[in-house]
C-alpha cells in the first residue's frame, strides 16, 4: 500500500492518571502513547483520542479520516456516550477496521457488534501467558514464532461469551490452567474487527515486541479494502451494466 494506513488509537486514559496506580509509572504518557508509537514505527499515520476529550476525541472528521480504530477501555465503559458508539458502529459497517484490546471486550461498541454479553472469567495473579498461533497463514501472525509468552499478565478464561469468530487466530494458555480465545477475527458489514486479549494496565505488555507486531499486523489486516459499492433495493434483471441501477422506491418486485 503506497499511502500509509490512518490509525486512531483510542484510550479511556484513566488508570494512568491515578498517581497511586502502577499504570501511572508503566505508561506515564498513557497506554495510547505507547500503542501509537509501535504503530508509527510500523509506518502508519497515527493519531490518538481519549475519553475526556470533547466527543471522546472521535469527531465526525476524525472518524471519517480513520482507516482503523484501536480501542482500550476498562473502568469507564459506561461513560462512553451512546451517540459516539452509534457513529463508530456505522463507520465499522462502512468499512473502518476496529481493533479491540484487552478489557475492551466489555466496551459498548464491541458488545453491540457481537450481540452477546462478552463476559469472561478473570484473575489478577501475575501469571505467565503463552499465546499459541492457530493460523500460521493468516496475515495477523506474520513474523511470529509458533507461540510467544508474556511473563506476567492478568488471566482471562473461557467461557468467553462471544459469537464463534470467523477466524480464531490465537489461543492463550495461563499458568493457572485456563485457556482463552485471545485473537478473534470478525466481519461486520464491510468492516473487519479483531479482538486481541493482552494488555492489562498494570503490566508493560504494550512494550513487548510480539504484542506490537500483532497489533500492527492486525491494523494492516483490518484496513478498508476497495471492493464494490452496491446500491441496495429493488433491481432490474442483469442484462446490461446499467441494470444495476436501483429502481424507484415503491416499485413492485
Ligand atoms: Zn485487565
Amino acid at each position: 500500500m503506497s499511502t500509509p494506513i490512518r490509525v486512531t488509537v483510542w484510550n479511556e486514559y484513566r488508570h494512568e492518571q491515578k498517581p497511586t496506580h502502577p499504570a501511572s509509572t508503566i505508561y506515564p504518557e498513557g497506554m495510547h502513547s505507547v500503542i501509537a508509537q509501535g504503530l508509527r514505527e510500523a509506518g502508519m499515520e497515527v493519531r490518538t483520542a481519549t475519553l475526556d476529550q470533547p466527543e471522546h476525541g472521535l469527531t465526525d472528521d476524525v472518524l471519517a479520516n480513520t482507516d482503523v480504530l484501536t480501542w482500550w477501555g476498562h473502568m469507564a465503559h459506561g461513560e462512553v456516550r451512546d451517540e459516539i458508539v452509534e457513529k463508530v458502529h456505522a463507520r465499522v459497517l462502512e468499512g473502518m477496521g476496529l481493533i479491540v484490546l484487552h478489557s475492551a471486550h466489555f466496551s459498548k461498541i464491541f458488545r453491540k457488534l457481537m450481540g452477546t454479553t462478552c463476559s469472561l472469567r478473570w484473575r489478577e495473579a501475575d501469571e505467565r501467558e503463552r499465546i499459541w498461533v492457530l493460523e500460521p497463514g493468516h496475515p495477523i501472525t506474520n513474523g511470529l514464532e509458533p507461540y510467544f509468552e508474556i511473563p506476567k499478565e492478568e488471566m482471562y478464561g473461557e467461557q468467553f461469551d462471544i459469537p464463534a469468530p470467523d477466524t480464531l487466530v490465537f489461543i492463550s494458555w495461563f499458568q493457572g490452567g485456563e485457556v482463552f480465545r485471545s485473537g478473534c477475527c470478525y466481519h461486520r458489514g464491510r468492516g473487519k474487527i479483531f479482538y486481541f486479549r493482552p494488555g492489562h494496565e498494570s503490566y508493560p505488555t504494550y512494550y513487548q515486541p510480539e504484542v506490537r507486531r500483532v497489533i500492527a499486523n492486525a491494523v494492516s489486516w483490518a484496513a478498508p479494502s476497495s471492493g464494490p459499492a452496491f446500491a441496495y433495493g429493488g433491481s432490474r434483471a442483469i442484462h446490461a451494466k446499467e441494470s444495476l441501477e436501483v429502481l424507484p422506491a415503491g416499485h413492485a418486485q
